[in-house]
């Protein structure tokens, strides 16, 4: 206890705030006492600088990637101290001239909320389900309570927390957009079957795709399908299909399903998992923390690039949100150089979810959510950047 205390103390002086902590699984991690190891914990200061090769684990597939100058440097791979750092939720708000988090909701799994320039972030103590002005945010870690201190982990606080409550910085993107729209699967690989019958997730997405490139053509956009009919398209050909292209942005279509459950509906919007962080898909695939990907340069944008999308996703349609993800085996987004998100707009092993998806003027709907915001990222572009303070209210 008189360590944690020193820590904290000595944390707090240095304003890094880095504390020791239950991790999930109730060991203790973080710091062990000495001031040279709470010296290394900045939480903002993971960025490498330009140039960095990305590093990956033996038997990834990823190749070194020759990046454009004006490209964000990719992060650097959490160092191991960073990798266990736990911080004070009040401690952080007061580094980020925040007021203090504000109790909601008592109990067994308290929530606390920050109150930022974006809106409102609330987290619950031990799960990852978080919400961001209203969007649900998975989290990597779930936030853990110490010393009757709400506690979340360092890389979600930099990683996602600050980022939204900052606000997006301000727009790359040209004056007429290149994006790829990627309808997700096709030739052999049929996808998801729907519940009702012999229709198939790849016949859905390219419609999808289809709607969605009217509209946004018809704002000046240039935009290019990886697929415009029923053919194979590796996961790789994809990923060239965009560099060739220069784009962007890329954002890949697909319906979800989780048969032989019909319960399961809802939207769900993924983004790479950033360097450091557990997925919070992996479908059995490894999920190395260690791996830092070309498009986790990205990290910032893909985050938010989600959230706009999930949310006009939401108000377009009256889907059950399930949240913003991150996962780190989809091969379509990870070596992507340029913001990417992936698409999961409806349960089609669900009935009803199923019935919508059929109907052309709920996957229009999909459409107009989808370009809304896909027109409305490129219009912030000529807006003032958001205060980066977070500011009590
Ligand atoms: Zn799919």
């Amino acid at each position: 206890m008189l360590i944690l205390r020193n820590l904290l103390v000595l944390a707090l002086a240095l304003g890094l705030a880095g504390c020791a902590a239950r991790t999930r699984n109730g060991s203790a991690v973080g710091t062990s006492g000495s001031a040279d190891q709470v010296t290394l914990q900045d939480p903002t200061a993971l960025a490498a600088p330009p140039g960095t090769t990305p590093s990956t684990s033996p038997g990834t597939t990823a190749a070194p990637v020759t990046r454009p100058a004006l490209k964000p440097a990719l992060p650097a791979a959490p160092s191991a101290e960073i990798a266990n750092v736990w911080i004070p939720l009040a401690a952080w708000c007061a580094t980020n001239n925040g007021s203090p988090p504000r109790l909601v909701e008592a109990g067994a799994q308290p929530v606390y909320a920050i109150d930022g320039a974006t809106g409102k972030f609330t987290v619950r103590v031990a799960t990852q389900v978080a919400t961001w002005d209203g969007l649900e945010i998975r989290l990597g870690y779930a936030p853990q309570m110490a010393n009757d201190q709400p506690m979340l982990h360092a890389l979600d606080l930099t990683k996602t927390v600050k980022p939204l409550l900052a606000g997006p910085a301000p727009q790359r993107l040209p004056e007429r957009p290149t994006i790829v729209l990627d309808p997700g699967h096709g030739g052999t690989d049929a996808g998801a079957k729907s519940v009702l019958g012999p229709y198939y997730e790849k016949s859905y997405t390219l419609d999808l795709a289809f709607r969605l490139r009217d509209l946004l053509t018809a704002a000046g956009w240039q935009v290019h399908l990886t697929r415009t009919r029923d053919v194979d398209m590796s996961l790789a050909d994809r990923v060239a299909f965009a560099e060739r292209h220069r784009a962007d942005l890329f954002v890949s279509l697909h319906f979800n399903s989780l048969a032989p459950n019909q319960v399961e509906s809802g939207l769900e919007t993924y983004c790479l998992t950033p360097a450091g962080l557990p997925s919070n898909l992996t479908r059995g695939y490894a999920d190395d923390l260690t791996q830092v990907w070309p498009n986790n340069a990205f990290d910032v944008e893909n985050l938010h690039l989600a959230a706009r999308v999930h949310r006009a996703l939401l108000r377009a349609t009256t889907m059950t949100d399930r949240g913003i993800r991150r996962a780190r085996f989809l091969g379509v987004l990870r070596n992507q150089n340029r913001p990417a998100i992936l698409v999961e707009a409806a349960y089609i092993s669900n009935p009803s979810q199923a019935q919508q998806v059929a109907s052309a003027a709920f996957r229009q709907k999909l459409a107009e959510g989808l370009a809304g915001a896909l027109l409305g990222s490129r219009q912030t572009a000529s807006e003032p950047a958001p205060a980066r303070a977070i500011t009590g209210q």
